[in-house]
């Protein structure tokens, strides 16, 4: 194997030791302790799992967290509240509403329903107008934030290299590519997105000295796909059947990982690679708009 492992377990413990100060030092120096609420409703069990690490998270860091969960068949008026009432609640600056919501709920009018200045995911399309326009100070989505972080902090900084993008979803794939155009630190990539349209796929992976795969297909990037010494992160999440473990299945990226890293320069392994970072960054949006949010107030 010739690729370094870019280790995401090693960068979001790097990056939540530094939230941890920071936290402390608003605590002292301006009496400001940033809160998350987390709003769950209904009972699926993968959601209350995500939601529990990230109360667990942002506990740890000294972060105020409220988790808000409500049963299956709470009415849209009564979520729409609840929101409005953690809108004005001084004590909270980030509020996240974890997805999917029942059918009965229109998602996206929660979400639009949330303070954009709250919005901790980066969902709310003011804040994802404000991205796409070349706004550096806004809440950005997490998953793609730790990409930049991972990249950066790996020695891999995006500035004049040609990044491709496979997948164009609302959470990963298009905030990524606006967050790899910004003229900011860690952007001023040329940014090329692809997606299950693009007609050859190969060929457009094979220009990126940084390749980013969010697509959701257990091992669709072979290493014939990749650039030799291309840094290679793999959002892909897949639960696929595992026999010999004992619970049957495991995670696996959509990178063949064992084959790509014969050819890459550096490549996130899954799990331990993004998966760590999302957390983390959802952390560090609420500090951001903790402080973002005292410094209107003042
Ligand atoms: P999504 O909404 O399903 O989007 C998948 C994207 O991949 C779409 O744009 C789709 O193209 C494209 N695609 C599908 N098949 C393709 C193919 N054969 N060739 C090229 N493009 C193809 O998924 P998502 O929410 O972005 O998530 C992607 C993956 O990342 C999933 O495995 C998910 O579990 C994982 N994920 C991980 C984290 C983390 O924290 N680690 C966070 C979020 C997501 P079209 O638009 O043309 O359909």
């Amino acid at each position: 194997m010739s690729a370094s492992i870019i280790s995401g377990k090693e960068i979001a413990a790097q990056i939540r030791e530094e939230i941890r100060v920071r936290v402390e030092s608003l605590k002292e120096e301006r009496e400001l302790v940033p809160g998350l609420a987390t709003v769950l409703v209904g009972d699926d069990s993968a959601s209350h799992v995500y939601v529990g690490m990230k109360n667990k998270a942002a506990k740890e860091l000294g972060i105020h967290s409220r988790q808000i969960t409500l049963p299956a068949d709470t009415p849209q008026e009564e979520l729409l509240g609840l929101i409005a009432g953690l809108n004005a609640d001084s004590e909270i600056h980030g509020i996240l509403v974890q997805l999917p919501l029942p059918d009965h709920i229109d998602e996206a009018r929660v979400l639009m329903a949330i303070d954009p200045s709250k919005d901790v995911d980066g969902f709310h399309p003011i804040n994802v107008g404000r991205l796409a326009t070349g706004d550096t100070e806004v809440l950005a989505p997490c998953t793609p934030r730790g990409v930049v972080e991972l990249l950066v902090r790996s020695g891999y900084d995006p500035s004049g290299k040609h990044a491709v993008v496979v997948g164009r979803s609302n959470i990963v794939g298009r905030p990524m590519a606006s967050l790899l155009l910004q003229k900011a630190a860690g952007g001023n990539a040329t940014v090329t997105v692809a997606h299950s349209r693009t007609a050859d796929l190969g060929e457009m992976t094979r220009l990126a000295d940084i390749l980013i795969v969010a697509i959701g297909q257990p091992g669709l990037i072979t290493a014939d796909m990749v650039k030799p010494g291309a840094a290679v992160i793999d959002v892909g999440t897949n639960r696929v059947d595992a026999p010999d473990r004992e619970r049957g299945y495991k995670i696996v990226g959509d990178v063949l990982f064992d084959e790509v890293s014969e050819v890459a320069g550096a490549i996130t392994p899954v799990p331990g690679g993004v998966g760590p970072m999302t957390i983390t960054m959802l952390l560090s949006n609420t500090v951001d708009a903790a402080v973002a949010l005292a410094s209107k107030e003042a």
